[in-house]
Order: C-alpha cells, then sequence, then structure tokens
C-alpha cells in the first residue's frame, strides 16, 4: 500500500480531465469510459517523467492513503504494492474506502464527480472573491 521512494517528485502535477477517449486506469487495470472524469498526474521523479493515470475510485484511495501515516510515505501510483490495508495499518479502511472496492465506475462517477465538481465550484468562489472587482466582470461592475 505504502510506495516508498527516495527521491521526491521535481513535479506532482494533477488533474482531474473528463476523458475525451476511453483509457485504462493505471493502478486497477479497469476502463475508464469517454465522459467519465479521471486523474491524470504529470510527475517528474529523479528526472523522469511519467504520466500516471488513475480511475476515480483509485484516485479516491490513492488520497485516501496520502493522509495515513505521517505523511513519510506516499502510495504507490498504482497502488500495487501488494500490501493489504489491514496489515499494513492494523485495522481495516474506513467504510467509504472498503465500499469503493465494490463500486462499479458509474457509480464511482456519480458519488465522486458530483463533489469534485462542487468543490471546483466553491474553490472558483472563493478564488473570485480574492481577485479585485475589477478582473471579475460579473461581480462589482456597475
Ligand atoms: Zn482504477
Amino acid at each position: 500500500m505504502s510506495g516508498q521512494y527516495d527521491g521526491v517528485y521535481a513535479v506532482y502535477d494533477e488533474r482531474f480531465p473528463v476523458a475525451r477517449k476511453p483509457h485504462q486506469c493505471g493502478a486497477c487495470g479497469e476502463a475508464i469510459a469517454a465522459g467519465h472524469r479521471y486523474a491524470r498526474v504529470g510527475a517528474i521523479l529523479d528526472g523522469h517523467a511519467s504520466t500516471i493515470v488513475r480511475c476515480l475510485r483509485c484516485q479516491t484511495i490513492h488520497e485516501h492513503l496520502r493522509t495515513l501515516g505521517d505523511h513519510d510515505v506516499w502510495p504507490d501510483e498504482r497502488l500495487d504494492c501488494g500490501e493489504e490495508y489491514r496489515g499494513h495499518w492494523g485495522h481495516d479502511p474506513p467504510e467509504h474506502i472498503a465500499a469503493l472496492a465494490f463500486a462499479t465506475p458509474d457509480e464511482v462517477q456519480a458519488a465522486c464527480a458530483k463533489p469534485l465538481e462542487a468543490q471546483l465550484g466553491a474553490l472558483t468562489r472563493e478564488i473570485t472573491a480574492l481577485l479585485p472587482p475589477s478582473w471579475c466582470p460579473t461581480r462589482g461592475a456597475k
């Protein structure tokens, strides 16, 4: 569950595009259908650039794993270290994470995509609030 790297990512560019064509998740190997949101990470580690594609289910699990430990371990990008969650962390994963293992891609899209869009919406509002009114034609212009 925890891939340990000696190096530190020089770049870790994580984006959440909507698939224009089908992709394959680099972690679980399942298809990411066109129209589904997914995670695309452009990373540079020790001078090697790589692109990792993850379905939202694996992405959610990945993000959860990052919060475990003392932030000194980074989960394997493909979640394939072969360790059992329970064996490594001494307890079972939280229910919402465990439930992901049995969810279909469509269910994951429905569950993950909406909060993500809501998050993005909130972020956009936050950023908009920080900008001077003159930058935002829809705000403050009279
Ligand atoms: Zn996956």
